[in-house]
């Protein structure tokens, strides 16, 4: 046998195999004619390239990320090393007599996050939030089908995130939006006005994109059921309520929640998350299949669900994430209640100390996040709520989610998490009273602001719209 010294041509062959590829069924039209011309780099130097690149972005590791809606709390690193454990790393299709600890894993995650929400039966198949939602309608439109009712709307608050109509329209209902009253809550009058025996659900917050409880919670879910209707909680906002209430004894029917807001998961660019969705007992039978079941002796994938709506992911979800969030629930125990508690209190304390230097729309208590208001600003030093978030990250903190929710005018929705320290929060509160003075004295260093990025304003909407998807050198 030929050593690999022998076989390898270097850098420029790359053939440490001797077979030539066979190219002779390729039309030779296809064929490159000239080099490619690929630069020849070495490796420390694209490593270096590719790390510059990363030291870009900003992420909870470098920096205050008060991102509303978000939850941007920490991701403890012991996460990482549990979910990379080699005897998690199974094939998808290993029968469940090889991965009895796997399928235990997820069973206990269901059992913990049925505790969490009160509920009766859930799936961690669905890979997102809004994955989620849309398994939730489609459960519900199922069970409209199957007990002979036709109903097609569905009600949702304009606090919604924009995700709850889409999802209600992808699983094939029509929507029905309806006001907040001047407390920022749903208006129960409004609601009274458009439900009739056409309407299949209201998907609520709960605190709602505003941060605000919805105290005539146990009213709406009253005036649902007698129409026969049923409530789908968006469980985004989870994080502000763990272990104080639930969803089930807000008179909820089906929920989702963000593994990868409440229960420090990863958001990753994007993916992977998991959004499983949790039902009260009527709805068992129309939960996805594979749900996961112990037997008192062997954990196994139940197929046998009776009005399944199909399966909404390949296998059974994101498991390395469902091993995170577990990790997180089992470290946490009792203490997931102080992370809501912190949460919730943090949040007051940025309010509190803001809201005379900012419009603030809804004075309420709030729950895990606030929605100020850069009105004031806009109209007194034409400083806009974009220029005030551009203004931030000159200071190393990410902004905080605007112009959402779409009933505040230039809305500024901050989350601080129970994560950071009152350091932390008080350097936050000193940057934000800098921005709204410079507002006043010096509006042109915030109109100017990114200064210290490598990029300064971009062009974000035309991107969106115009996407330029060239490669160009
Ligand atoms: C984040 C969020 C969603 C959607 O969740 P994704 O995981 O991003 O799909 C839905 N509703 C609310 C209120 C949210 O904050």
């Amino acid at each position: 046998m030929r050593t690999i010294f022998e076989k390898s041509n270097g850098i420029d062959g790359i053939n440490l195999t001797d077979e030539k590829v066979n190219i002779d069924y390729i039309p030779s039209n296809f064929l490159r004619k000239n080099s490619i011309g690929l630069p020849q780099i070495g490796e420390l130097e694209v490593m270096r390239h590719y790390k510059s690149l990363s030291d870009l972005n900003f992420c909870i590791e470098k920096g205050f990320y008060p991102l509303g809606s978000c939850t941007m709390k920490y991701n403890p690193k012991v996460n990482e090393f549990l979910s990379g454990l080699e005897e998690f790393n199974l094939h998808p299709s290993s029968c469940a007599c090889d991965s009895q600890g796997s399928l235990k894993l997820m069973y206990n995650l269901q059992k913990a996050l049925l505790e969490i929400t009160g509920m009766d039966a859930i799936t961690l198949q669905p890979s997102a939030g809004a994955h989620g939602e849309m398994t939730g309608m489609m459960i519900i439109r199922k069970y409209f089908d199957t007990i002979g009712e036709n109903r097609k709307k569905v009600i949702i608050p304009d606090s919604a995130h924009g995700t709850n109509p889409a999802s209600a329209k992808m699983a094939g209902f029509e929507t029905v939006e309806i006001k907040s009253n001047e407390k920022g809550q749903i208006d129960i009058e409004a609601l009274k006005a458009v439900l009739d025996k056409d309407v299949a659900a209201i998907m609520m917050t709960n605190p709602n994109t505003l941060g605000i409880f919805e105290e005539k919670v146990e009213e709406i879910s009253k005036i649902m059921h007698e129409n026969g209707s049923l409530l789908y909680y968006d469980g985004a906002n989870f994080n502000a309520i763990m272990g104080y209430t639930n969803p089930k004894l807000m008179g909820f029917d089906v929920v989702h929640l963000n593994l990868h807001k409440t229960f420090s998961t990863p958001h990753g660019g994007g993916g992977p998350g998991a959004g499983p969705v949790a039902v009260v007992e009527k709805l068992k039978d129309y939960l996805p299949k594979p749900t996961i079941c112990f037997d008192g002796d062997k954990y196994f994938k139940n197929y046998d669900i009776k009005h399944s709506i199909g399966s909404v992911k390949d296998f059974y979800g994101n498991f390395s994430v469902l091993v995170r969030a577990y990790a997180y629930i089992l470290m946490m125990g009792k203490n997931l209640k102080d992370a809501s508690e912190n949460a919730v209190l943090n949040a007051n304390y940025l309010k509190e100390k803001l809201k005379d230097y900012y419009d603030l729309p809804y004075n309420e208590p709030c729950m895990h996040e606030f929605v100020l208001s850069g009105e004031k600003q806009k109209h007194e030093n034409g400083v806009s709520t974009l220029n005030i978030a551009k203004a931030m990250m000159d200071a190393n903190t990410h902004p905080p989610t605007v112009y959402f929710p779409l009933i505040v005018h230039e809305a500024i929705m901050i989350e601080p998490t129970e994560s950071e320290t009152k350091e932390k929060l008080d350097e936050f509160i000193e940057l934000m009273v800098e921005i709204a003075q410079s507002s006043k004295t010096n509006p042109q260093k915030i109109l100017d602001a990114p200064h210290s990025t490598p990029v300064k304003k971009i062009d974000e909407v035309n991107a969106a719209r115009h996407p330029d998807l060239n490669f160009k050198d």
